[in-house]
């Protein structure tokens, strides 16, 4: 006779996990970005995120600013990085290399994305390049298992991206969920989703990825709706339209204060709808900006960890 199963004497967990909050940046493209982006940071930093994303140019342009942005943010705040890293501009052999790189320095998230050809006609696929981010996913794992020593048999934390709305090559939403699965599959620990302006797209991908066997966190990528050029440019390259009305409303306003205060609630309402439709965390799309960001991290009121704490500048002293 087995022994009875203990399982069942463990308690439910009463408290429910804090929400996870995490921002993404982009390299800057020189000095005077660079100085804006580190104020930004520091701002950013002060807010405890579980993680702030890197990412990287399309076709690996700006793989070196990427590179030492990381490792800035590694060496000198207290802030966990997401390396966004794509298929598109680089070899299968060039992407090991650049994993095994990001591990040696001490990254452990990673953000497996195939990324878009250029729209100058350059290296998109070709001879010796991943396909998709399924075929990324596997590469890291790959790399991880070489250096399980130096992760001490840890594992790299391993995201890709989801779609509320179907994605533009796709040939439907449900084409979309399956890719997800497989992506699961591949070894995604979790996913980040594009943009969308209405919940209920969140909230319905979602319900379509569980009834699919999708079981990671899908995370909703959360953009401040503050700026009407940004809306419309965002549109074009992912194929996402914004909300026409509030596009209206945000043309109409009065000055930039009302511009702000409209953009700022509608990007609380929608962290909100997503939050509603059981969103484990909200990664704001920051644009290396931290004014929004802020405001509606602060409106929000998201439950988050109380931790203390730890700057590299100023090491915990261990006391014996
Ligand atoms: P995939 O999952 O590979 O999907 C790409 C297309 O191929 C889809 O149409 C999919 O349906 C299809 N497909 C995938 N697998 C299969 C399969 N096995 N069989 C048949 N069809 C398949 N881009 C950048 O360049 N740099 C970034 O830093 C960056 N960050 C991003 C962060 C987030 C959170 C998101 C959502 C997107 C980001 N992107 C970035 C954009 C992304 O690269 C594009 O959306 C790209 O077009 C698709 O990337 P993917 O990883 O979803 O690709």
């Amino acid at each position: 006779m087995s022994p009875p199963s203990l399982i069942p004497s463990y308690p439910e967990p009463s408290v429910s996990a804090p929400v996870a909050l995490s921002y993404e940046l982009f390299p800057p493209r020189n000095e005077v970005a660079e100085q804006t982006l580190w104020r930004t940071i520091h701002e950013l930093e002060s807010t405890q995120p579980d993680y702030v994303s890197v990412t990287y140019g399309a076709s690996g342009s700006n793989r070196d600013t990427a590179l030492t942005l990381l490792n800035r943010l590694l060496t000198e705040t207290s802030l966990r990085p997401l390396a966004h890293l794509t298929c598109v501009g680089n070899t299968a052999e060039e992407l090991a290399g650049i994993i095994s790189e990001l591990l040696d320095h001490g990254v452990r998230g990673i953000l497996a994305l195939r990324g878009d050809a250029p729209r100058d006609g350059g290296a998109g696929a070709g001879p010796g390049t991943l396909r998709y981010a399924q075929d990324l996913v596997e590469l890291i794992r790959r790399v991880e298992q070489r250096r399980s020593a130096l992760l001490a048999a840890g594992r790299v934390a391993i995201g890709v991206a989801a779609y509320p709305s179907k994605h533009p090559e796709s040939p439907s939403e449900e084409h979309d969920v399956e890719v997800l699965l497989a992506k699961q599959r591949s070894g995604a620990d979790f996913a980040i989703t594009q943009v969308f302006f209405d919940p209920s797209r969140y909230a319905d991908l979602v319900l379509r990825a569980r009834r699919s066997g999708v079981t990671i966190p899908i995370i909703p990528g959360v953009m401040p709706l503050t700026s009407p050029r940004r809306l419309t440019r965002l549109a074009e390259l992912s194929g996402v339209q914004p909300d026409v009305k509030l596009l209206d409303r945000l043309n109409r306003a009065a000055d930039d204060v009302e511009r702000r205060r409209i953009g700022v609630q509608a990007t609380v309402d929608l962290a909100n709808g997503a939050l509603d439709a059981g969103a484990p965390g909200i990664h704001l799309y920051t644009f290396n900006e931290h004014g929004c960001a802020l405001d509606v991290l602060e409106k929000l009121q998201l439950v988050r960890p109380q931790r203390s704490r730890q700057t590299p500048e100023a090491p915990r002293t261990l006391v014996s």
